[in-house]
């Protein structure tokens, strides 16, 4: 029996499958504001996406924070433990930075971080980061019902069940699909598309040898985190290169994209949609534009859709200024194109003469 969860509670109907909350921005008393990364991102988005009349705060779905419970069903104890307590190694050594959260500042790489004591880590950074992980989980659930889910956080791919790194603390994407496959019945098949400019370590790894997950993964050959044993988890595999433009990056993704969902047919597609891909980022390395973020998440609502699967979608990295911007300007497109909306959408039911969405990919 799977233990009682807060985070698959009935949602009613009157609000969209959009998850978020407050509590996701990480704020360190201003200190943030001094370093390029922008951890305050996913507010931004939902800023936007008011200003432009999308949404008001009663048609989202609140995230909860992830339980020590719910994370279980895929960290170890250990691992939970590890994040809690300051390391050993930095316990009673008499230095002024005894008590230094190590161990998160090298997980979550925010340079701030190193600068807090670990009381104040936990409850700027890892609360956050369970909150986000909470909505992933949640909008896992309601992918499945709806049709469409979007958590406007989450997507930490790099950690696995026993290893956090890169800005992951959490397996939000393992989370979502076992929680899925232990409690919705019909679930059991899944396909993570990752189109992060970094390789889905974390989800590989936790996935390895398991026939019910399919991966595809395309993200910069070059670089973090090279995972040479997490690849092997991988089922379509697109390297790219250095500086890889719009043209190319799309058809990459249209083409292996329509085989990934041929070669194995899911109940619920996870699509981890980090805009570090965008021309500028210095991690990602690769230069898609800002249109073609909004085309890319275009490209993979229709031929998901379009193929009746359900889709929840995660922002994952990518926190450069105007990165929020993108993110509200792809969710406004998603919108405008008619691939989301605030209908209970059962593209597999329609009960009218219109179908909601062109079952054809153009
Ligand atoms: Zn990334």
């Amino acid at each position: 029996m799977p233990h009682p969860t807060q985070l698959y509670q009935h949602v009613p109907e009157s609000r969209w499958p959009i998850v978020y909350s407050p509590r996701y921005n990480i704020t360190f008393l201003g200190l943030e504001k001094l370093h390029p990364f922008d951890a305050g991102k996913w507010g931004k988005v939902i800023s936007f996406l008011k200003e432009e009349k999308l949404l008001s705060d009663s048609m989202l779905v609140e995230a909860r924070e992830a339980s020590d419970e719910d994370l279980l069903v895929v960290h170890t104890r250990r691992y939970l433990n590890e994040l809690k307590v300051p390391q050993e190694s930095d316990v009673g050594s008499g230095a002024p930075d005894a008590q230094w959260s190590f161990a998160v500042a090298t997980i979550t790489e925010i340079p701030p971080v190193i600068f807090l004591p670990n009381f104040l880590v936990q409850r700027k950074v890892l609360k956050p980061l369970r909150t986000q992980t909470g909505g992933t989980i949640m909008a896992g659930k309601l992918a499945v019902e709806r049709g469409w889910a979007i958590n406007i956080g989450g997507g930490f791919h790099h950690c696995s069940s026993d290893r956090g790194g890169g800005f992951c603390a959490y397996a939000d994407i393992t989370l979502a699909i076992k929680f899925l496959f232990e409690r919705v019945e019909g679930v059991s098949r899944a396909t993570i598309v990752d189109l992060d400019a970094h390789q889905g370590n974390g989800h590989e790894r936790d996935f390895m040898g398991d026939k019910r997950v399919y991966i595809m993964d395309v993200y910069n050959r070059h670089i973090y985190p090279g995972d040479r044993f997490a690849k092997q988890a991988i089922r379509r595999k697109v390297e790219l290169e250095w500086g890889t433009e719009d043209d190319e990056y799309l058809r990459k993704v249209e083409r292996n994209l329509e085989k990934a969902l041929q070669e194995h047919q899911p109940d619920v597609v996870v699509y981890n949609a980090g805009t570090d891909v965008l021309e500028g980022d210095r991690l990602g390395g690769l230069s898609i534009s800002p249109q073609g973020v909004v085309k890319r998440d275009e490209l993979v609502f229709r031929l998901v859709r379009g193929h009746q699967v359900p889709i929840l979608m995660v922002t994952s990295g990518g926190y450069q200024k105007r990165t929020a911007r993108i993110i509200a300007d792809s969710i406004l497109n998603l919108y405008g194109q008619g691939l989301i909306g605030p209908q209970p959408a059962n593209v597999s039911a329609q009960n009218s003469d219109t179908p909601l969405l062109p079952l054809e990919v153009p």
